[in-house]
């Protein structure tokens, strides 16, 4: 009998102890909205699946959720806007404040709390993401950033002559109005020079979308580089460069493994600044190892490096 008792309580107290010692490694995350559980695992974003790595706690008397994520711990994405990859590795770790991984179900970003913008937003475009919302225009923070992060607001590009120029364009959410807003959080802006946002940037992403129109999946990373100089006293870089990367698949519904030898990306490398004006977007185009040198960031990491070589080397002019 005491034989089994202690066969019954080893156990126990073991599990117990694992318990202890992962919440030493967990952190709440910054004002979790009441009924919802806002952790970058809870891919429904309904409180259900917040993960192995996070916990939900309807706490005292089931009014507040917290979320907690894992500090430590990569994120296993099965994402669909990582999909063809991470480009730098990113982390949902809040000490990751240059290359901290956020994750919502219309993009994937990393963001850098220094520059006050992403590094990165990747994100997948084909015809299911395209219906008859209209443009929200709710500019805001992403009150989903850590605590230690600032958040930029609607109005730190006021007044600055830059646009709060999109990352993903809201024209590429027009399924529902809540991913269509989800475009306006302003970690998926950029100061943008007028003549970049309204010209040769968008004359891209009318290019792409004409591209889904033909029944293209696109697998679409952009973001900044450089610096010119900072607005928001200091909170926000304005970069010098905005860089582009569109991979291009034939039929929706692909993965890494559609990708071939035969698939064309097209990358684009354009200045922040008013030479642009009145020229084609066409002129900006590169390769995708020109922006991957310029980066440091590795596009389409989980195709195989074979085939990464063949698209990656031509610039292709669609
Ligand atoms: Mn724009
Ligand atoms: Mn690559």
């Amino acid at each position: 009998m005491k034989k089994l008792l202690i066969l019954l309580l080893v156990p126990l107290i073991v599990a117990c102890d694992r318990l202890f010692s992962l919440e030493g490694e967990l952190r709440p995350i910054r004002d979790p909205k009441i009924g919802t559980c806002e952790c970058p695992y809870d891919r429904r974003r309904d409180g259900r699946e917040c993960g192995a790595t996070s916990a939900y706690d309807r706490g005292g008397g089931g009014e507040r959720p917290i979320c907690y994520i894992a500090q430590d711990k990569q994120v296993i994405s099965n994402n669909k806007h990582l999909l063809m990859g991470n480009p730098s590795n990113a982390t949902a770790n809040p000490n990751n404040l240059n290359n901290y991984l956020l994750e919502k179900p219309e993009y994937a970003l990393s963001y850098n709390a220094n520059t006050g913008t992403a590094n990165w937003v990747s994100w997948q475009l084909n015809q299911s993401w395209l219906g008859s919302s209209d443009r929200q225009n709710t500019f805001r923070p992403d009150n989903s950033l850590p605590e230690n992060f600032y958040q930029v607001t609607a109005k730190d590009y006021a007044n600055t002559g830059y646009d709060r120029g999109h990352i993903i364009p809201s024209g590429d959410r027009t399924r529902t109005r809540e991913e269509n807003s989800a475009t306006f959080l302003m970690v998926n802006m950029l100061p943008q020079v007028p003549d970049l946002n309204r010209e040769v940037w968008n004359e891209l992403e009318s290019e792409s979308r004409r591209l889904v129109d033909r029944g293209k999946e696109l697998y679409i990373v952009a973001g900044p580089h450089g610096k010119i100089k900072t607005i928001a006293n200091g909170k926000v870089t304005v970069p010098k460069y905005n860089w582009k990367v569109v991979l291009i698949l034939d039929r929706p519904g692909g993965n890494a493994k559609s990708v071939t030898a035969q698939t064309k990306a097209i990358a684009v490398w354009m200045p922040n600044d008013d030479s642009v004006k009145r020229t084609s977007w066409k002129n900006y185009i590169v390769t995708v190892d020109d922006v991957e040198a310029k980066t440091g960031y590795d596009f389409f990491s989980n195709v195989p490096p074979t085939v990464q070589k063949v698209i990656e080397s031509q610039r292709y002019i669609p």
